[in-house]
């Protein structure tokens, strides 16, 4: 049997009445078939609760895409203010190189698995600080891993609405739980008996 939706071929998929039928007629009402995999995915995409670093203008913005006229706590995005209930980081803004060791010791405080957003260009490159600078750095991926970049100088609040859900889309297709269990099956094999 496929398990690919898409693969089904349309003569075999049933239309949406006689499909409600079949549910009815199973014990217990509704019955959902998918992966725990994906369940967990869904659910790890619909809450990501960034920690907001906030470096200079870009962080105006910022700030306005978790305010009323754009909300992002309605897509689950809520900001928290520490590293150790945060699974996402947005570096907002320029990062200094005196400053760029505190970044690093924040997202080692953060628990696995987690996310960076470098938003707008001077986070991303250095921005227009790239040249003849130096004090700023050339891009926060010199110190952290980034998973989206956002453009722009500075990125409107929409912006950052995409990168969110780029990085949602992300997190859904990750082989999470695979991971988790190969990890643990490598610390076991690696503890002494
Ligand atoms: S990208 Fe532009 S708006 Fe953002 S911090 Fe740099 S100079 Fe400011």
């Amino acid at each position: 049997m496929p398990t690919d939706p898409q693969s089904v071929p349309r003569s075999q998929v049933l239309p949406l009445d006689k499909a409600l039928e079949v549910i009815d007629a199973l014990p217990g009402g509704g019955v959902i078939l998918t992966k725990v995999e994906d369940v967990l995915n869904w659910g790890r995409a619909s809450s990501v609760w960034p920690l907001t670093f906030g470096l200079a203008c870009c962080a105006i913005e910022m700030m306005q895409a978790f305010a009323t006229r754009f909300d992002m706590d309605r897509m689950g995005i809520i900001p928290r203010a520490t590293p150790r209930q945060a699974d996402c980081i947005i570096v907002a803004g320029r990062a200094t190189i005196k400053i760029a060791p505190i970044v690093r010791r924040l997202w080692e405080q953060m628990p696995e698995p987690k996310y960076v957003i470098s938003m707008g260009s001077c986070a991303t490159c250095g921005g227009p600080f790239y040249y003849d600078n130096y004090s700023i750095l050339k891009g926060i991926d010199q110190v952290i891993p980034v998973d989206v970049y956002v453009p722009g100088c500075p990125p409107r609040p929409e912006a950052l609405i995409e990168g969110f859900l780029k990085l949602q889309d992300k997190i859904k297709k990750e082989p999470f739980l695979r991971r988790r269990v190969a990890r643990a099956a490598a610390a076991a094999a690696a503890t002494p008996t």
